[in-house]
C-alpha cells in the first residue's frame, strides 16, 4: 500500500475521494464575496434536495462545527423554553443529547434502554401517554455507539398520531440510510458534511421545516448556534460569522459526486454491499457481531473482540497496513471495536483490509 493512502474504517471523517481533496485547492474565497452566497445557496439546495419531497418543505441551516454542533442548535433552538422533551437512549449519542438539555437547563425526560437493546415503542407510548408535558421527542436515527439503526418510522408514527414534532440526530445516517421526513413527522434533522456525504470536518447543518424556521420564536441560549438567526442571513445570502469556506467547497464538490454516484439510494446499497464484504469476511476468520446481524445499518458493523486480542495491538498492525479501525466507547471500550464503510472505499480496499485483519489476528 502506498503511503499516502489511508483507509479510514472510523464512522468519519471519512476517505476523501480525490475530487473532494482537490476541491479544498480552489481560488481563496472572502465569505463576503458573491460568490460565496452563490456557493452556499447551491449547498442549501442541494442538501434540501438529498431526500425526495423534502425540499419544499425543509430547508437546511449551515453552521461551522462538528455533528454535535448542529444537534445542539437543533435542540436548543427548537425545543420551547416552555416545552419538555422527550429523549430516547440506547447508546452514547442519545445520552449526549439528554446532557445537552441539562447544560441548556431545558425541561426534559428520558426513554432509557440499554446500548445494545432496540427501542421499545410500547415503553415510549407509556410515556407519551403518562407525561403529558412533552412537546417534543427527539432520537438518534443510526446510533454509532453500536452500529444499530433505530426504528425512527416506528417512532415518527408514534409521534404522528399525537402531532409530537421529532428531533433526530441523523449524523451518521444521513445520505446513506432511507429517511422519510415528512412521513416520520421530523421536523429536523441534524447532519454533518464528513459522514455519509464524503464531505471534510467544518460544516454541519440542521435540515428543519421552513415553518419552524419562519414563524417558530427561537428558544436558543446562544448566539453561534442559534438556527432561526442563522437562517435568516443565509437566506439573505450572508453568513452571521466566518465559515470554514475550504470546508464548503469540500461539501459542495461532495454533493456534486454524491448526485453523480446516483443519490442516497446508490450510496446505501454500495454501502451494504461494503459491509456484507465485511460481515463474512470477519466472520470466516470467526469474528462475531455485537447485535443480531439484521439490526445493524448500512453504515457500521461492531464485532466482538476475538479472544485474546486486545485492541491496541490489533489497531497497530491494521494501521501499519494503511487501515484505521475505531475502537468501542465507555463499558465496550475493552470488547468491542468498530468498522465503517463510509467515505471514498473501493472493494479492494476492503478485501485487502480483511487479509490484513486475518494476519493481524494470527500473530
Ligand atoms: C458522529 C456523530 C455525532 C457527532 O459527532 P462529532 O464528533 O461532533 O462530529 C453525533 N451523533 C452521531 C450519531 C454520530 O455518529
Amino acid at each position: 500500500m502506498s503511503d499516502d493512502r489511508t483507509c479510514l474504517l472510523n464512522p468519519g471523517p471519512v476517505t476523501l475521494s480525490p475530487r473532494v481533496r482537490q476541491a479544498l485547492l480552489r481560488r481563496d474565497l472572502c465569505h463576503r464575496e458573491p460568490e460565496f452566497a452563490a456557493m452556499q445557496a447551491d449547498v442549501r439546495n442541494r442538501l434540501a434536495e438529498v431526500y425526495e419531497n423534502a425540499d419544499s418543505h425543509y430547508a437546511a441551516v449551515l453552521l461551522t462545527g462538528s455533528g454535535t454542533a448542529a444537534v445542539e442548535a437543533m435542540v436548543g433552538s427548537l425545543v420551547p423554553r416552555d416545552g419538555k422533551a422527550l429523549v430516547i437512549e440506547n447508546g452514547v449519542y442519545g445520552e449526549r443529547i439528554a446532557e445537552m438539555l441539562r447544560v441548556l437547563d431545558r425541561p426534559h425526560a428520558t426513554a432509557r434502554f440499554e446500548w445494545t437493546a432496540p427501542i421499545d415503542l410500547a415503553v415510549v407510548e407509556r410515556v407519551l401517554e403518562t407525561d403529558r408535558e412533552i412537546t417534543h421527542v427527539v432520537a438518534v436515527h443510526h446510533e454509532t455507539t453500536t452500529g444499530r439503526l433505530n426504528d425512527i418510522a416506528g417512532l415518527g408514527q408514534l409521534c404522528r398520531r399525537r402531532e409530537i414534532p421529532l428531533l433526530l440526530d441523523a449524523v451518521s445516517s444521513f445520505a446513506g440510510e432511507p429517511l422519510d421526513l415528512a412521513g416520520w413527522n421530523v421536523e429536523a434533522c441534524a447532519a454533518t458534511a464528513n459522514k455519509c456525504l464524503h464531505g471534510v470536518p467544518g460544516i454541519c447543518f440542521v435540515l428543519a421545516r421552513k415553518s419552524a424556521l419562519e414563524s417558530g420564536k427561537s428558544a436558543a441560549a446562544s448566539l453561534y448556534l442559534d438556527l432561526h438567526r442563522n437562517y435568516r442571513e443565509q437566506e439573505r445570502g450572508g453568513t452571521l460569522f466566518t465559515p470554514a469556506v475550504q470546508s464548503l467547497y469540500a461539501l459542495q464538490e461532495a454533493l456534486r459526486e454524491f448526485a453523480d454516484q446516483g443519490g442516497w439510494e446508490a450510496r446505501h446499497h454500495d454501502y451494504c454491499l461494503r459491509s456484507q464484504l465485511v460481515r463474512d469476511a470477519l466472520r470466516r476468520l470467526g469474528v462475531e457481531m455485537l447485535l443480531a446481524e439484521r439490526d445493524y445499518g448500512a453504515t457500521l458493523t461492531s464485532f466482538l473482540l476475538p479472544p485474546n486480542v486486545q485492541f491496541a495491538p490489533l489497531f497497530d498492525r491494521l494501521k501499519a497496513d494503511g487501515f484505521v479501525i475505531y475502537p468501542g466507547q465507555h463499558w465496550l471500550s475493552e470488547r468491542i471495536f468498530r468498522i465503517a464503510v463510509m467515505g471514498d472505499l473501493s472493494p479492494q480496499d476492503l478485501e485487502r483490509f480483511a487479509a490484513s485483519f486475518a494476519r493481524a489476528i494470527a500473530c
